[in-house]
């Protein structure tokens, strides 16, 4: 990412930096007019920024006063977090240079919490653009078989695969994703799901909640694939049972008759590796949505 190789190296064109660079102009921060518009303020100590990493699912109280430079602070926290959660925060960072140049340029405010929103959802476009570029190799190297592990792509239809991800029975993340038949994703969506489950209930909440995408999207003719076998047998037994798992079922029984066409396949979990990001990415950034326009 270019932004963040500029951040890195302080070149990013802030107050003070124009000012140290010989341009005449006022290097008060153009937010809260409290101090110098270092990159350090912009991005962490500004009462903005504060609030904004606060709001943010990573839930940050960067400490002030801690008199260490932006990057020295990035570095750290690129340290400390995981690979979904730093991903995102690089977005925020971007975000917040966005917003600033929005105030400095357009004179428009964006507020937090639109702010918050506009990080994830450029979150998931990066995240789509990098699963996009994993599946372009993927597609390709189907032409000489690919192997057991690619993807396969529908031949004249759109293709959803969902997948669950359950940390200790306690907290679940879906994912799903929809494809074309040239392999390109069309939508992608995250999804926390705070009960108590099994790995089949919540394997058949994410068919569920990609059939609702899809619908959502108004898609017609698809196919469903998922890497959980009691899923497949139930639906295409068209077996619900009594119980919470048959209540999973039948919801997206429910959701058949918004299709023109709908067929459900299992899917070996090598095949299934985007949903199976996705799911785990939901456990820290759920409620994510990104279609392609
Ligand atoms: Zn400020």
């Amino acid at each position: 990412m270019n932004f963040v190789w500029r951040l890195m190296r302080n070149s990013l064109p802030t107050k003070l930096n124009l000012q140290r660079r010989g341009m005449n102009c006022l290097a008060l921060c153009p937010r809260c007019y409290q101090r110098e518009e270092s990159d350090l303020h912009l991005f962490r100590d500004c009462d903005f920024a504060q609030r904004f990493w606060f709001l943010t699912s990573l839930s940050l109280r960067p400490e002030m006063g801690n008199q260490v430079s932006l990057q020295a602070w990035v570095e750290d926290m690129l340290k400390v977090l995981d690979r979904d959660p730093r991903g995102f925060f690089c977005t925020c960072l971007h975000a917040i240079w966005k917003a600033r140049n929005a105030l400095v340029f357009e004179y428009k405010h964006i507020d937090l919490a639109e702010l918050v929103e506009l990080a994830k959802k450029n979150f998931v476009d990066y995240g789509l653009a990098i699963s996009a570029a994993t599946l372009g190799t993927t597609i390709s190297s189907r032409e000489n078989k690919g192997g057991n592990s690619s993807w396969l792509a529908p031949p004249n239809s759109l293709k959803i695969n969902t997948d669950a991800a359950l940390v200790a029975n306690k907290m679940a993340g879906a994912g799903a994703v929809v494809r074309d038949s040239d392999g390109i994703i069309l939508a992608a969506a995250t999804w926390r799901i705070d009960s108590s489950v099994e790995p089949h209930e919540v394997e058949a909440q994410a068919c569920f909640l990609g059939m609702q995408l899809e619908k959502d999207c108004c898609f017609l003719d698809i196919v469903l694939e998922c890497d959980n076998s009691e899923v497949i047998l139930a639906r295409k037994n068209a077996r619900v049972g009594d119980n919470y798992f048959g209540s999973c079922i039948a919801d997206c029984f429910s959701l058949i008759s918004s299709f023109r066409s709908v067929s459900f396949l299992h899917v070996k979990r090598e095949r299934n590796r985007v949903p199976h990001t996705l799911a785990n990415l939901a456990l820290t950034s759920p409620n994510l949505l990104g279609k392609h326009s």
